[in-house]
């Protein structure tokens, strides 16, 4: 998990690419960074924490040029670590490089063991930095950074939607089996590369269209190309984008993320109805769901838990009790419409189960008789090993229980989660195509001890597909 964002824009960019990490800042919150490319020089600017506490307007306007990237930071792979904060800059025999990536590669090790070998070494144990060693070492043989971009789409394995910049062009590629979004939107004078059309959006842009799995663009003055590089059998966008991650107002793969969660919500009442007094859901994460369930249900929407937006991350609490508070400042609830009710409560997911034992709580003290729990997910069984922070076996509370004891250690009345079935049939994508690893332990790429139904993926040549001409 993280946001990504490249844009070419000729009326400037260091704000663009700004609002659009605004948009894209539920991606990762760990750190931001921007870097843009006047023409003859690179410039750089990133931090931990939130978009708006890394930049401010001076920062910005050192931000020159007329094309660049941006990244947010979810901490997978890598840990917690400043170094690790993206865009990465880098000089090669005179070409100014710059890159930032969303995803997790399975094939990392054997890749850096094979540089390490080499006597090459690494300043930090990101992805992205190996990715960017393929394209340089690709170059040096080569010659043609181009062509070093296809080498290295080839040997990447995982998910990985790239956004680079190399010597001004503007390059986005996205794995075989697209597994992370990314899509391609137009505004006024330029184009946009963006994990969620949400960034777009921000810009008063317009979507054009999905970058397709295993497809390569090149944006430079004279506008875009598009090549296919890699075509695989099936595909496998990860279904937690749509349950859980990406957000409501997003088109992910040509669905639009709210109607699929309403769709789901509804979905969770014809599977498991129940008599109740209200449905509420967790808020955010739950509102769309349960705006669904209410509508199939017609038991009245009403919200019994507020948010506080302005809550910082709550990992900086220091101790446990501090964190139990903070849930509580985070989380109110409205006595009035929980005292004697019976009430639905909807989420999107249970992961640890630790919120949802915390929630029932909070809520059962405020009055509530009866709270009925309903899940927008299958139980998540597995961990993610391609870049969503799904934690092991030993921690996922559903990988080895019944939903039944599920339902006893969160202390709800009831519990259902949405089948497997529903969820892809809300999604309206079929599920060959849609990567399940979190929920039925099967993955789309070879992962050394578990199961796997493997993507057979065809490399082309790489000619140009498509040409969109933008600018002059
Ligand atoms: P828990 O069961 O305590 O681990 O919390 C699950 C809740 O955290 C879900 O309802 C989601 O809203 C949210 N969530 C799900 N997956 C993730 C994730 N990978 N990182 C952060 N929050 C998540």
């Amino acid at each position: 998990m993280c946001g990504i964002v490249g844009i070419r824009d000729a009326g400037g960019i260091s704000f663009s690419l700004y609002y659009a990490l605004y948009a894209l800042q539920h991606r990762g919150q760990e750190s931001a960074g921007i870097s843009t490319f006047d023409g003859t020089r690179l410039y750089k600017h990133k931090g931990q924490g939130l978009v708006s506490e890394v930049f401010d307007p001076a920062i910005l306007e050192g931000l020159s040029g007329n094309v660049g990237l941006g990244h947010v930071r979810y901490p997978t792979t890598g840990g917690n670590r400043p170094e690790n904060a993206q865009p990465f800059n880098f000089l090669f025999r005179d070409h100014l490089i710059s890159i930032a990536h969303n995803g997790n590669l399975v094939n990392d090790r054997e890749l850096r063991d094979d540089y390490e070998c080499r006597g090459q070494i690494f300043c930090t144990t990101t992805d992205t930095e190996l990715i960017a060693k393929i394209i340089t070492d690709e170059m040096s043989t080569s010659g043609n950074i181009e062509d070093a971009v296809k080498r290295c789409m080839r040997v990447l394995k995982g998910s990985f939607s790239v956004v680079m910049l190399i010597d001004g062009i503007l390059y986005g590629f996205r794995d075989p089996l697209g597994i992370k979004p990314m899509c391609i939107g137009k505004t006024e004078q330029g184009i946009v590369l963006a994990s969620e059309s949400v960034a777009i959006d921000a810009l008063g842009g317009t979507l054009i269209r999905d970058v397709q799995p295993g497809e390569l663009i090149c944006i430079d003055e004279n506008g875009m190309r598009s090549m296919q590089i890699a075509v695989a059998a099936r595909r496998a966008h990860c279904i937690f984008e749509y349950v859980y991650f990406a957000r409501a107002d997003a088109v992910l793969d040509g669905a639009l993320v709210y109607d699929v969660r309403l769709k789901i919500g509804a979905k969770l009442h014809e599977e498991a109805p129940v008599e109740a007094d209200t449905v509420g859901p967790v808020p955010d994460s739950g509102t769309a769901y349960a705006i669904g369930y209410s509508r199939r249900s017609s038991i009245p929407f009403v919200e019994s838990l507020l948010k506080n937006r302005y809550m910082g991350r709550t990992f900086i609490m220091p101790s446990q009790k501090e964190r139990e508070k903070a849930v509580r400042i985070k989380l109110n609830p409205i006595r009035k419409h929980l005292k004697d009710k019976s009430v639905v409560l909807v989420d999107d997911s249970i992961v640890r189960g630790t919120t949802s034992r915390r929630i029932i709580g909070i809520m059962r003290d405020a009055g509530a008789r009866e709270v009925h729990v309903r899940i927008g997910s299958p139980p998540i069984k597995a961990p993610c090993y391609l870049g969503v922070d799904m934690p092991t076996r030993e921690e996922l509370i559903a990988s080895d229980k019944s939903e039944e004891d599920v339902r006893k250690r969160i202390t709800a009345t009831s519990l259902h989660h949405v089948s497997l079935e529903a969820l892809v049939d809300a999604i309206g994508i079929e599920q060959k195509d849609l990567c399940t690893g979190c929920l039925t332990g099967c993955y789309p790429v070879t992962i050394s001890g578990e199961e796997s139904r493997f993507h057979s993926v065809e490399f082309l040549d790489g000619t140009y597909q498509a040409r969109l001409e933008l600018f002059g």
